[in-house]
């Protein structure tokens, strides 16, 4: 049995993203925009595979087909029949899951491999004597011939990504060291080309000269067509010694379809900005061109909250070994209208319901100003992992000048929390019931109080430049003390600057409070629907569920601290301030919560990432339909198995194609070739 750190394990948590109240109140128009969007971002994220080892193109195609021929049920009487055990056939439910769900063999939180749980042989046994088989015996048994050994290899330069000797990656060619790496990039930096959508590929000439191939992604490649700005960039270098050809075209049919799914879009934007974003994005995925791609960025930070949100393209560089070249990424998220109206609510009741709180009034602001929060549920994303909150564009220059968009994923978030009954650790079991059917209602209470009233609330008492103080000196009363004011923000000083490492946690656990507090207000908890036993439900789990937060967050060694009092933000008094705070983060064996022994069995049962399991969109006739799957591992299978019902057969030919053209860069001399590729 492989080592558990390269395996998912079999009762690995798979939850299903909830997300049919916010597509039911959708707009017809609205839906068609999201379908074509989602159409163009999971044709998209198929670039992924590409992106991450040389065999996932294949592991992927394998899959596809087996499970397009026989569904996990069909395919399970036949392995069973095989001789494989239940527990054997799961493990490759499972091993699957993981290869869609992370689009790849390597796991996107922490770059490790991971391998398939049971015996090589019996696998194989599966493959080959699959209906998929049957078809097509030549395709599978080609298919699995060439990535069969990658996909159990352990070997441990295959054990995670990196660069070289390091490790595995597709951002580079084999022969490439972070040598090649700093060069490449001071030669893009020359030509002020970005590396967000390159690969590079080193080929060493007869002279023994270097010649790099700095290729970019784009639906066109040699085509002579007018596209000044980019085709002035397509042709060789001579830089410092070494020959650079810039060349572009990579996962050219991909882009193919992510831009004729864009310009269907197009035609269901809401405003000018979502259609000048769309036109701008076309240019870039068919050009090649990212300065195309940031115009497009301009104009997606200037759509300010729109009913359906989107990002695409290569955004994030975490899985360049060198840092700077982009992962495909696209997502659509909507705005749930329903839950919006609620926060809308609590919003227009923010004046009342700050005087509540068990601070004086003067503690609060004059005005009550909105805090800027997003909270959008997200339809599809696609790539190497969903995550539960965005900050983009990563472009800084624009971020300077233009600004970027902060959004939380809600429907991201609730995963992240909801826990099967079997795994919900430390709780009692009638408590289980309980946090089970009220955990998601809670949350959205306590995640409006605390992203509205609990950042929006309070007060700095500042000292301007000029000497005048915007709280009364005479008649404001410390309630700690029972005395006047005795400090406060001088000029330039902040919240942030004052106590400086503990200024975000600090702010956090403040807002989590006052969301607890506030929580237990009738008023609060009409707006959110919820009135007699109901309410005592959702505040007693509000609580329970804080409570086992702060418990499971000894894992990262900095426990919650639950209480927390407005006087000491207000007053600037930092001294009193981190007293506060480090009685409560300090994390000893002292008795009687003995938290460093509670952090051992914490770790102990930590639960492993979850998968998730995305709907699908389907046009019929004029209509979208939303079409959902069940949280397991075999639904996450179905919800692929149907994801391009038109060309799914094409698309694994293009992609196999397309790594087979590549094959001979990560050939190493010293491995001996195995298979076709
Ligand atoms: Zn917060």
């Amino acid at each position: 049995m492989a080592d558990t750190q390269y395996i998912l394990p079999n009762d690995i948590g798979v939850s299903s993203l909830d997300c049919r109240e916010a597509f039911r109140l959708l707009l017809p128009t609205e839906r068609l925009y999201a379908h074509h969007l989602s159409r163009a971002a999971w044709y998209g994220g198929l670039a992924v595979l590409l992106q991450t080892s040389p065999e996932a193109p294949y592991i992927y195609a394998l899959l596809s087909r087996l499970f397009r021929a026989q569904d996990p049920d069909q395919l399970r009487q036949h392995a069973l029949a095989e001789g494989l055990t239940e527990e054997e056939y799961q493990a490759f439910l499972v091993y699957t899951a993981g290869v869609y769900s992370n689009m790849g063999n390597y796991k996107s939180f922490g770059d490790t491999k991971f391998v398939p749980n049971l015996p090589k042989e019996k696998l194989e046994r599966v493959i080959l004597g699959s209906k998929a088989a049957e078809q097509h015996p030549e395709e599978v048994r080609g298919l699995w011939q060439t990535c069969g050994e990658l996909m159990f290899s352990l070997e441990s330069r295959l054990r995670h990504l990196g660069l070289g000797k390091e490790g595995i990656t597709t951002y580079f060619s084999g022969n490439c060291t972070m040598e090649d790496a700093k060069l490449a990039q001071d030669f893009l930096d020359s030509q002020n080309l970005s590396a967000y959508n390159t690969r590079l590929f080193k080929e060493v000439g007869q002279d023994g000269k270097p010649c790099y191939e700095v290729r970019l992604a784009s639906v066109l490649s040699t085509e002579p067509i007018l596209d000044s700005e980019m085709n002035s960039k397509l042709k060789s270098y001579e830089f410092q010694g070494s020959n650079f050809r810039v060349t572009r075209g990579d996962y050219a049919p991909i882009l193919q379809k992510v831009v004729e799914h864009l310009e269907k879009a197009k035609a269901y934007a809401a405003t000018s900005h979502q259609e000048q974003m769309l036109a701008q994005y076309i240019e870039s995925f068919t050009h090649g061109s990212i300065e195309a791609h940031k115009k497009g960025s301009r104009f997606w930070i200037q759509d300010k909250g729109p009913i359906v949100e989107s990002y695409i393209g290569f955004i994030e560089s975490y899985r360049d070994p060198f840092g700077s070249r982009g992962e495909f990424e696209g997502f659509v998220a909507m705005v749930n209208k329903a839950m919006s109206a609620k926060f809308e609510w609590l919003v227009a009741s923010a004046e009342q319901l700050l005087k509540e709180l068990p601070w004086p009034p003067a503690f609060e602001k004059d005005k009550f100003l909105t805090p800027d929060f997003t909270s959008l549920d997200v339809l599809t994303f696609a790539g190497s992992g969903i995550p539960a909150g965005i900050n983009i564009p990563n472009y800084d220059d624009l971020r300077q000048t233009e600004g970027f968009k902060n959004v939380s994923l809600g429907n991201v978030l609730a995963v992240a929390y909801a826990t099967q009954r079997e795994k919900l650790t430390f709780l009692e079991e009638e408590d289980k019931d309980l946090y089970i059917r009220w955990k998601g209602p809670s949350f959205d209470v306590q995640v409006g109080l605390h992203e509205l009233l609990g950042h929006g609330s309070g007060k700095l008492f500042v000292q301007d430049e000029k000497g005048a103080f915007n709280f009364d000196q005479e008649t404001v009363i410390n309630p700690e003390t029972g005395e006047q004011i005795q400090s406060w923000y001088r000029s330039g000083e902040t919240w942030d600057s004052k106590f400086s490492t503990i200024a975000s946690s600090y702010e956090e656990c403040r807002a989590e409070s006052v969301g607890l507090y506030l929580c237990l207000n009738p008023q609060v908890l009409g707006i959110f629907g919820f009135e007699g036993a109901d309410a005592e439900d959702v505040v007693y789990v509000n609580w329970l569920n804080m409570v086992r937060a702060g418990l499971l967050a000894l894992e990262f060694y900095t426990p919650e601290a639950s209480s927390w009092r407005q006087v000491l933000k207000s007053t600037g008094d930092v001294a009193g301030g981190r007293a506060l705070y480090e009685g409560y983060a300090a994390v000893t064996d002292a008795p009687p919560e003995c938290f460093l022994s509670l952090r051992d069995t914490v770790l102990l049962r930590k639960e492993a990432r979850k998968l998730i399991v995305q709907p699908n969109t389907r046009l019929k006739g004029s209509e979208v339909q939303l079409l959902e799957y069940e949280a397991s591992a075999a639904g996450l299978i179905r919800s692929f198995s149907e994801r391009f019902p038109e060309d799914g057969p094409e698309l694994e030919e293009i992609l196999t194609q397309l790594a087979t053209a590549d094959a001979r860069f990560w050939k190493c001399p010293s491995e001996t070739p195995s298979g076709q590729a």
